[in-house]
């Protein structure tokens, strides 16, 4: 079994491996007890709980094993309209694109035209007090992140994600506001020159706040196999973007300046107990508040406001790290693991404070539990009182700490 504490790119130094050596005795009682006892811990993100139940996680499991996964799909599919040179649902044909491919989704959640709506009532009325609605606009986009209908980004080796975070980042700068900060770096954006470009990235307006996200797999929602994440841009921002800013903007006025996540990396990668996997500029690791049996989140270990911000060489370690994530999922199970994953960054357009106090991270929530058949779902107590999760985010780590090195599909054929 590879120790990750020596990594396959030797020239990597390793903090972890003295911090995990000089941890004292004291601080690993203190630990080992949260590894039994029922407890909550606090999300300071999102300002929530989540109860952790851990001594349940030694429950007997009577199911099966099931065998490694193989993905027996064709290279390209006549009937995907995804694949290049196909037709799409309202007729138009994809070119016979090299490594992505972005459109205008022909279903969007949101538009950029519809009819206004201005609810005129003023007066002081219960309706208007517990009926509120306000209108949103926006703009969807597909983005392909890969010609083959086969691969998965587990599959792509960092260099082949590379044009996917390019392109992540030329569609964030088309949306960007002339009066972000941010705007001035946009135009010095690490893009190669030959970053592929398409017209209907340009919006007829401006809106606050862009989602980038993938689905994968059908126990996420996503039907079609072909390798693809969505953009939502929308003129408010949303619950869960909003709800981090807040605490975001706060942690930072009440820490004399301080940078939450910045703060969190720093701590995490001293303690070393929750870190799956770090490069020069972002780590991978199980949050000490997570929901999910094996969520992630991707830091970087400096204060990144969105991917404007990421140099050439930054943008190579965030594909790094996106490809150790998501083979390391793969290989965890021997499956082709399921999760919807997420960019969080700086809002659109914001005020100054929103821009500084933001900070560039991934999610990654997989609802797998035990193996490829056995998903966790959010019912019972998760609706109606709080998350809870069995196995702590300490296991989760140490079981994807194990699980690097090559793709377990390679290894089958
Ligand atoms: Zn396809
Ligand atoms: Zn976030």
């Amino acid at each position: 079994m590879q120790d990750w504490r020596y990594c396959t790119r030797p020239n990597l130094f390793h903090p972890c491996r003295r911090s995990l050596e000089s941890l004292t005795s004291a601080r690993r009682m203190s630990n080992n007890l949260l590894d039994d006892i029922s407890h909550r811990r606090f999300n300071p993100l999102r300002g929530s709980w989540v109860l952790v139940s851990p001594h349940r996680a030694n429950r007997p499991w009577q199911g099966q094993q099931e065998p490694p996964a193989r993905i027996e799909l064709p290279a390209y599919d006549p009937s995907c309209y995804l694949c290049p040179g196909n037709k799409r649902a309202q007729g138009q044909t994809n070119p016979k694109y090299e490594n992505t491919f972005v459109f205008v989704n022909d279903y969007s959640a949101v538009k950029e035209e519809q009819e206004e709506y201005n609810p005129n009532d003023d007066s002081p009325s219960l309706a208007s007090l517990l009926l509120k609605a306000e209108a949103v606009t926006g703009k969807c986009y597909v983005l392909t992140f890969s010609p083959h209908h086969n691969l998965t980004l587990a599959d792509m080796s960092p260099s082949a994600i590379l044009p996917i975070i390019h392109m992540w980042t030329k569609i964030y700068t088309a949306h960007l506001s002339p009066s972000s900060p941010l705007a001035k770096f946009a135009s010095s954006t690490h893009l190669p020159p030959d970053a592929p470009s398409h017209h209907s990235t340009q919006p007829n307006q401006q809106f606050r706040w862009m989602q980038i996200f993938e689905n994968k797999g059908a126990a996420m929602g996503c039907s079609n196999p072909h390798p693809h994440g969505q953009i939502w841009t929308t003129s408010s921002v949303p619950e869960e973007p909003a709800m981090e800013l807040e605490n975001l903007k706060k942690y930072n006025r009440e820490q004399g300046g301080a940078h939450m996540l910045v703060d969190y990396a720093k701590m995490e990668r001293e303690k070393c107990e929750r870190v799956v996997y770090l490069n020069d500029t972002f780590m991978l690791l199980c949050p000490w508040w997570a929901v999910w049996p094996f969520e992630i989140m991707i830091l970087p270990v400096k204060h990144i406001r969105s991917l404007v911000d990421l140099t050439s060489l930054e943008q190579m370690h965030l594909a790094e790290a996106i490809a150790e994530t998501t083979r390391r999922y793969d290989n965890l199970f021997e499956t082709s693991f399921p999760y919807s994953m997420g960019i969080h960054q700086a809002p659109l357009e914001g005020t100054d404070e929103e821009i500084e106090c933001s900070s560039l991270h991934l999610h990654f929530y997989p609802p797998l539990l035990r193996s490829s058949t056995v998903r966790k779902f959010l019912v019972g107590y998760e609706l109606l009182s709080e998350p809870q999760r069995d196995i702590t985010p300490e296991q989760a780590a140490d079981r994807l700490r194990k699980c690097g090195g090559e793709l377990y599909r390679r290894k089958m054929s």
